[in-house]
């Protein structure tokens, strides 16, 4: 399912073809850029500058190693799925703001249309005209087809649920993310405790050795 909500808001960001680096980096880590140049058949300046972009957007990270032999760097890239899903939240919000705001308007205000030029005009602007299109001097209509408000509201409640299923998708990458955590901090924690046996061991280690020589002295 990511993989799809993914997919709608890389085209927005930056392009199709980003598209299908990030299928390729999906579930995944530390892809070779050359393999998905390999891949996408692009070349890896191609390859590059895409990641860059979804980089720069944060919607991806790397690491990367130096080739001893050639001198040159390979990156090594891995999707950033919380970061994307955040992206993808706060644009469909701006759509829905918008879906929003035309609903309001339409339910609120008349709306006028010309029968042979297909175009439509709000009520000031039929005012202005006294009410005949500027076009081709037809009288207006009052438009009362209902189905641009229906629509708007179709699509309203589809975003809105892409939203929720969104959030459900943030808050267990996060889960997943805090459970990482506190593995990892567990497990400091113990070799940190290992570390300190291991040095308190060899402190006495040493002292009963040093009483073994002052007994041998003597
Ligand atoms: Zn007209």
């Amino acid at each position: 399912m990511q993989i799809k909500l993914l997919n709608d808001i890389l085209s927005n960001v930056v392009g199709r073809q980003a598209l299908d680096i990030v299928n390729l980096l999906a579930g995944k880590k530390n892809v070779n850029e050359f393999i998905l140049a390999k891949k996408l058949k692009l070349t890896i300046n191609q390859v590059r500058n895409i990641l860059y972009k979804l980089s720069h957007a944060g919607l991806v990270s790397f690491t990367r190693k130096k080739d001893k032999r050639k001198g040159w760097y390979t990156y090594f890239w891995t999707l950033n799925i919380e970061k994307s899903l955040e992206l993808l939240e706060s644009n469909i919000r701006k759509e829905l703001d918008s879906l929003r705001n035309q609903l309001k308007n339409r339910e609120s205000r008349r709306f006028y249309f010309c029968i042979t030029c297909k175009t439509e005009v709000n009520e000031e602007t039929a005012l202005l005209h006294n009410f005949t299109c500027n076009e081709c001097g037809e009288v207006y209509e009052l438009q009362t087809d209902k189905k641009i408000i229906n629509d708007l509201v179709l699509k309203i409640k589809k975003l809105e649920l892409g939203i929720s299923v969104i959030e459900k998708e943030i808050s267990i990458v996060r889960e997943k993310e805090v459970k990482k955590k506190a593995k990892l901090e567990k497990k400091e924690i113990k070799e940190k405790k290992a570390k300190r046996k291991a040095v308190n061991h060899a402190k006495k280690k040493i002292k009963t050795e040093k009483k073994s020589v002052k007994k041998k002295k003597k």
